[in-house]
This record gives C-alpha cells, structure tokens and sequence, in this order.
C-alpha cells in the first residue's frame, strides 16, 4: 500500500532509506480525544490519549489552555495532505521539504501531538521530530512528566 501510495505521489524510491525518516505502522487501536481547531476530530493511542487529559489539566490548572492541531493520521491521510498541494501546482521535492511521506510521520503512530494554544501562530509545517531529520516544529524536553515526548 505503501508502494503504490509513494508511486502514486511521485515520491522518490530513495526516500526512507539510510539517514532519512524512518518507517511507522499505522496505530490499531485509537480513542477520539476532541476536536481541532478546524472541527475535525482528533484520535490517538488508549494511553497517550490519557496523557494528553493529563497534560491538559495540568496546563489549564496552571492557567494555560492547550489545543490539539493534529493525533493520529492515517497513511491515506498523509497521502491527501500531500495531494493536495501537488494539485496546487507544488513540487513533491519542495513538498516533502515540509511533509514527511506516507509512512514516516509519526503521527500514525498515535502517539504524536502538535499543539497550539489560543493565540498561538498557526502551525504552517507539518512534518514533525524524526531522528536525523530537522525540525521545524518546536521540540520538547525529551522525557517529561507525561511520557515520552513524541510530539
Ligand atoms: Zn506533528
């Protein structure tokens, strides 16, 4: 599925091999967690999604209100942000700059959260922390009080 999705996108063969993103399976079991700020419903994994309540009151028990932007996304998910901006006229290499292929988002995984708070500057890069990657999304203190970090 994986292949023909890449194919299909024009993603290069390479792409994932040594040094690049590595490779997630889709999470198998997940629990709605809220909406988004666009009123699509959010999803992760039982125990992150446990977490993430957590981590949410205690925020808003320290005065701060936290927003999910994006849980779980699926590979076809990935795949349709991707097509989207290739029927806007980008390039997949200027794409894939931005958007970890179908795949190599940890976001299937279930365990991965971006997050806003009210006011926050609207998350423009999708591609999240991946080991060896640069990222362009702000990046946690590694093991914090609700887990690992994985956002
Ligand atoms: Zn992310």
């Amino acid at each position: 599925m994986l292949r023909e999705l890449h194919e299909e996108l024009g993603i290069p063969t390479e792409y994932g091999e040594a040094g690049g993103p590595p490779q997630y399976e889709e999470a198998l079991e997940l629990v709605e967690v809220g909406l988004n700020l666009v009123g699509r419903m959010q999803r992760l994994t039982p125990e992150a999604a446990d977490r993430w309540h957590a981590m949410v009151a205690a925020a808003e028990a320290d005065g701060v209100t936290l927003m999910i932007v994006s849980g779980y996304r699926s590979y076809e998910y990935q795949a349709a942000l991707i097509r989207k901006k290739i029927n806007a006229g980008q390039a997949i290499t200027d794409i894939l700059a931005v958007n970890t292929a179908p795949g190599h988002s940890e976001h299937h995984t279930g365990l991965a959260v971006d997050i806003a708070t009210p006011g926050s500057r609207p998350l423009t890069e999708v591609r999240c922390r991946t080991p060896g990657g640069p990222s362009p999304e702000p990046r946690g203190t590694g093991r914090g009080r609700f887990g690992r970090d994985r956002a």
